[in-house]
């Protein structure tokens, strides 16, 4: 019932280029030791958000450098992902937590997963808390246990957390993103290690300006005036609607602007489509606001086109565990603007790389000024791109990783 997924080939020396030699010929080193090796990636969804985006680059690239690593998808019905849907936004900070029926939903799709799980590995690393009960149910199924965190834990509601805490103590080690996240209790057991993007991705690949303007035009977009675009699932802590109040401070003094609203909706988010129509109705029938997500086509290449293309990319998160949506924006070498909350100002340095925000007025006064000085835009965008480039791309988390396998003994 697990889903294996199928994650195709990809090649650590196509990246020299981008990377440097060093980093690639430390990390064929690194991998010597662990040749062979049966690592298991466990994550709750093979499509839609950040797990599964990393996922579909590092796990081909561990299996280039000699893993024998595979990735499997655990079993839930809606009533599970309902339940770990607020989990996940209660260990973001939200009021609300589950009921005692949603923590038994969620301990019995644990059990059932955890009975279908293989045996024999000699890593297994699970993400997030969907799964994170497997290990305390049959911990002789693999060697080494690691917990992979990719949420903002920093403001926890306590309640939840009490809850799931009992659980990640079966994870000898536990990686997370930023050194905020960590919970006490945890600590000396944590890493930190932020993801990263793949730039060789359909997403992430260089793109010619004529065939974004192409494909934007496709989608409606008057490709002759100036476009604010974000990227994102439409969720609460994403704020679209902050998004679309920005744009109207912009439209207020540049009536040609348009804004792009690029979200897919992804299967573990039963949340999605209610707050898509809450973003659609908060547009109320403004032709130059564009909402698009996966259902009007819109996949890899055209959220790179749409990055490539727009004149500011946005990501006004109000919570955000790291924002892969943010090194992918500034990886187009594009002016943006972001909220100060989360991993965002771990990728941004604000007035260097892009601008950091904390409300819809300052995001809309920053779009603005990018838009009265192209010149501020291209020393953003260029200085951003370089920051990407040094930490942010996959081969400097596929080093962190194989990094951590040697540290653990697998
Ligand atoms: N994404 C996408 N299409 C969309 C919206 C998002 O492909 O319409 C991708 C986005 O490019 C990024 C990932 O989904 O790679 C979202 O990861 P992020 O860390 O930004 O946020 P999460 O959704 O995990 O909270």
């Amino acid at each position: 019932m697990l889903q294996p997924v199928s994650v195709g080939h990809k090649h650590l020396s196509d990246y020299t280029s981008i990377v440097g030699r060093p980093l690639v010929d430390e990390i064929r080193e690194r991998a010597e030791a662990l040749q062979g090796k049966r690592i298991l990636h466990l994550s709750a969804t093979a499509f839609g958000g950040g797990v599964s985006e990393i996922l579909y680059t590092i796990v081909p690239l561990m299996a280039d450098v000699g893993l024998d690593v595979e990735w499997q998808v655990i079993y839930g019905r809606e009533e599970f992902f309902n339940a770990t849907k607020v989990m996940h936004n209660a260990l973001q900070g939200n009021q609300q937590d589950l009921t005692t029926e949603q923590w038994d939903i969620w301990r019995h799709y644990n059990e059932i997963n955890a009975r279908e799980l293989p045996d024999g590995w000699d890593a297994i690393i699970v993400h997030d808390p969907q799964p994170a009960a497997i290990a305390s149910l049959v911990p002789t199924k693999s060697r080494h246990w690691i917990w992979r965190c990719h949420i903002d834990l920093s403001t926890p509601n306590p309640a939840t957390l009490e809850v799931l805490l009992p659980y990640l103590d079966h994870y000898p080690a536990a990686v997370f993103h930023l050194p905020d996240y960590v919970p006490p209790s945890i600590d000396g057991r944590a890493r930190i290690v932020p993801p990263a993007i793949d730039p060789l991705a359909p997403k992430n690949m260089a793109f010619s300006p004529d065939d974004a303007v192409y494909i934007c035009g496709q989608f409606g977009i008057d490709v002759e005036r100036p476009v604010l675009c974000q990227v994102s699932r439409f969720d609460p802590w994403k704020d679209p609607l902050g998004v679309i109040d920005a744009y109207r401070i912009v439209k207020a003094k540049m009536p040609e602007v348009q804004l792009a609203l690029v979200g897919s909706m992804a299967t573990d988010d039963p949340e999605g489509w209610d707050y898509y129509n809450a973003t659609v109705a908060h547009a109320d029938g403004d032709p130059d606001i564009h909402i698009l997500n996966n259902f009007n086509n819109v996949g890899a290449i055209e959220v790179n086109a749409f990055q490539s293309h727009a004149d500011i990319l946005i990501q006004k998160s109000t919570r955000e565990g790291f924002g892969l949506t943010v090194s992918e924006a500034i990886w187009k070498a594009r002016p943006f603007i972001g909220g100060d909350v989360g991993g965002i100002p771990l990728q941004i340095t604000d007035g260097e790389s892009g601008f950091l925000v904390r409300s819809s007025e300052e995001c809309g006064q920053r779009a603005l000024e990018i838009l009265a000085d192209p010149g501020l835009g291209k020393r953003l965008g260029r200085a951003g791109k370089e920051s990407v480039r040094r930490r942010f791309l996959s081969p400097r988390l596929l080093r962190d990783w194989l990094a951590m396998f040697g540290e653990i003994g697998v």
